[in-house]
């Protein structure tokens, strides 16, 4: 019997330690809003709710609008 298998750590020091939900709050805001507007600019803008002027962001997110199953045309 090894020396290293009779000092082993109690179970409970092997826990992962706690994330307070004050650190994650701010940065899943952050991805929260990210992604909501990824999700607009390749789902939902165009026509009269553009941000951007025109046809190029539409055409430019084409692709992604069908691959992601938005209805586009
Ligand atoms: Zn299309």
């Amino acid at each position: 019997m090894s020396q290293a298998a009779a000092h082993a750590p109690a179970p409970a020091a092997l826990a992962p330690a706690p994330i307070p939900l004050r650190e994650v709050a701010p940065w899943a805001l952050f991805a929260g809003v990210v992604l909501l507007a990824l999700l607009y600019l390749v789902g939902l803008d165009q026509g009269a709710t553009s941000v951007v002027p025109g046809e190029m962001l539409h055409e430019f997110m084409h692709d992604g609008r069908h691959l992601l199953g938005f209805p586009c045309h």
